[in-house]
C-alpha cells in the first residue's frame, strides 16, 4: 500500500503541480489564419474587454495533429453574461453549466467560463455518486484548475490566436509527439469520476491513431462496468461519435480489446462473439468509413439495421419454430430485438422506423417472379433495402446469385427484365398467390438464411 503510494509520488500522478509551458509560434506553427475566423475574433474581443481567452480542447489537439478541427471552442475568465453583453449574436444556453453561443456568419463557437474542481464545494450538496461518478461540476475556476478537469493531456491544451502562442500544462505537446494519449491525474480516478472517459479513450485512440499509454489503459477493463451507471443517452451519443467517426472498424476493435463492448452496445455483446455475425457487422463498419471519409452521408438507421441483424434472424427463426407464418415472424423478431435495445441502447425511434423498412424488405427481395419485382423497384426504401442485401451477399449469409441478380434487373431494358423473371412457386394456386403478395415467400425462405 505505501509502495504504492509512494510509487505514485515519484512517477508524479499525485501532487504533480501543473506546470505551464508556452510554446511559441515558431514550435508549433500553427498560425492563426489557420483557425476558424469566427473562433480567432471571439477571443480577440474578449481579450481586448480584459478577459483571458483561448481556443482549446479538440481544436488544438487536431491542429497539432496537422487535421482539420471539427468545431472550436473557447474557454474564457469572463462568466457567460459578460460574455453575453460583448458579442451581440450570441446566446446563454445549458441549465446546469451554462455556456455562451457565439455566432458569426453561419458558424458558431462555444464559449466556456474555465471550471474548477468540485471537491469542497461550498454548500453541502453531494458531488459524487458511491461510485465516485460527478453529479455537479459546475463550479468556475482559474486556467490551471480547468487545464486539470479535462480528460486527457492533448485536450488540456489553449491556443492562444492573438500571441500565437500554445499554453501547455500537461505536456499535451510533448504526448502529441510521442502520440500517446494521457489521462490527467489518476487515471482510475478519473474514469470512476466519468466513465465516459473510458470510450473517449477508445474513440481518440482509434480515431486519431494514438497510444494509449499503459497508466491511461490499464485500469479500464476492471472499472468498464461503471459505464451501466452512466445515462443511456450519454453513452449512446458517445457510441455514435465513435461509429460516425471514420474509424468505427478500428473503434469496434479496440473496445473489444479494452473489454469495453459488454454493456456499452448491447448488440456487440452478442454479435461479437459470433462468427457469423461478426462478418456483416465489420463490413458494415468497414463500409460505414469508407463513406465518412469519401464526405459522404451515412444513415445511422442502416448500420444499426446491420449491427442488429444477427439477432433479428435468431429471434426470426425461433418465432417461426413456434408455428408463426413467415411474415408476421419477422415483425414479431424486428419488434422484440428493437425493444430490447431501446431499453438498454435508447436508440431514438426515428431510427427504429428505418431499421424496420430494411429488414422488412429482405425477404422480400427472394420474390423474383410476376409483379413483385417491379414493385421492389418502386419502394421508397428499395436503395437502402438493396444496399443491405449485398451487405448480406458480400457476408456470405446468403448466396451472392440474389444480389447479382438484383444489381442486373435495376438497370435491364424492359425486355431483358422480362426474360429475368423466375417461374412462380410450382403448385402455388390462385388464391395462394393473392395471399402470398402480403406474406411473400415461404418459411424456407428465412430458415435458409438463418445460420443453425
Ligand atoms: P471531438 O470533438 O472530436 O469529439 P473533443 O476532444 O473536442 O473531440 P468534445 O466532446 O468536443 O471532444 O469535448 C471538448 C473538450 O472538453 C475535450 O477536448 C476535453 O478537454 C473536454 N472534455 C470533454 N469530455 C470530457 C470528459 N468526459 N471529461 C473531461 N473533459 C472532457
Ligand atoms: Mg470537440
Amino acid at each position: 500500500m505505501i509502495r504504492r503510494f509512494l510509487g505514485k509520488v515519484f512517477s508524479g500522478q499525485l501532487f504533480r503541480p501543473a506546470q505551464l509551458k508556452i510554446i511559441p509560434f515558431k514550435a508549433h506553427r500553427i498560425a492563426r489564419e489557420r483557425i476558424s475566423r469566427c473562433a480567432a475574433t471571439t477571443c480577440e474581443a474578449l481579450q481586448q474587454h480584459g478577459f483571458a481567452a483561448y481556443v482549446v480542447g479538440g481544436a488544438v489537439r487536431d491542429l497539432l495533429l496537422g487535421r482539420e478541427p471539427k468545431d472550436y471552442d473557447v474557454a474564457t475568465g469572463a462568466r457567460p453574461e459578460q460574455v453575453r453583453a460583448i458579442f451581440r449574436r450570441s446566446r446563454i444556453i445549458g441549465r446546469r453549466f451554462r455556456l455562451v453561443h457565439v455566432m458569426c456568419g453561419n458558424e458558431t463557437v462555444e464559449v466556456s467560463t474555465f471550471r474548477g474542481p468540485t471537491d469542497g464545494a461550498a454548500d453541502d450538496q453531494q458531488t459524487t455518486d458511491e461510485h465516485g461518478r460527478i453529479l455537479r461540476d459546475n463550479v468556475f475556476g482559474t486556467v490551471e484548475e480547468d487545464a486539470r478537469r479535462r480528460d486527457f493531456t492533448v485536450n488540456a491544451m489553449f491556443y492562444d490566436p492573438v500571441r500565437e502562442e500554445v499554453h501547455d500544462y500537461h505536456d499535451g505537446v510533448a504526448d502529441i509527439k510521442a502520440r500517446k494519449l494521457r489521462m490527467i491525474g489518476d487515471a482510475a480516478r478519473r474514469y470512476r469520476e466519468d466513465p465516459i472517459r473510458m470510450l473517449r479513450a477508445v474513440r481518440l485512440a482509434a480515431s486519431r491513431g494514438l497510444e494509449i499509454e499503459s497508466r491511461t489503459r490499464r485500469p479500464i477493463r476492471a472499472l468498464a462496468d461503471l459505464l451501466h451507471n452512466v445515462p443511456q443517452a450519454r453513452v449512446f451519443d458517445e457510441m455514435m461519435k465513435l461509429l460516425l467517426s471514420g474509424h468505427a472498424a478500428e473503434g469496434v476493435r479496440r473496445l473489444r480489446k479494452e473489454g469495453l463492448h459488454h454493456g456499452v452496445l448491447p448488440l456487440l455483446d452478442v454479435i461479437l462473439e459470433q462468427s457469423l455475425g461478426e462478418r456483416l457487422v465489420m463490413l458494415a463498419l468497414a463500409n460505414t468509413d469508407q463513406r465518412i471519409n469519401a464526405d459522404k452521408s451515412v444513415s445511422p438507421g442502416f448500420l444499426f439495421a446491420a449491427l442488429l441483424w444477427h439477432e433479428v434472424l435468431v429471434a426470426w427463426k425461433k418465432i417461426e419454430a413456434q408455428g408463426m407464418p413467415t411474415i408476421p415472424a419477422l415483425y414479431h423478431a424486428m419488434d422484440q430485438v428493437l425493444q430490447v435495445q431501446a431499453e438498454k441502447l435508447a436508440i431514438p425511434r426515428r431510427f427504429g422506423a428505418d431499421m424496420k423498412d430494411i429488414w422488412a424488405l429482405q425477404p422480400r427481395f427472394l420474390n423474383r417472379s410476376g409483379r413483385r419485382p417491379y414493385h421492389m423497384l418502386g419502394h421508397m426504401r428499395f436503395r437502402a433495402g438493396y444496399d443491405f442485401l449485398l451487405l448480406r451477399c458480400t457476408s456470405g449469409e446468403i448466396d451472392a446469385e440474389i444480389g447479382d441478380w438484383w444489381e442486373r434487373f435495376q438497370h435491364a431494358d424492359e425486355a431483358t427484365r422480362a426474360g429475368m423473371l423466375l417461374k412462380d412457386t410450382p403448385g402455388a394456386g390462385k388464391k395462394r398467390r393473392r395471399r402470398s403478395r402480403r406474406r411473400n415467400k415461404p418459411a424456407v425462405a428465412a430458415a435458409s438464411a438463418v445460420p443453425e
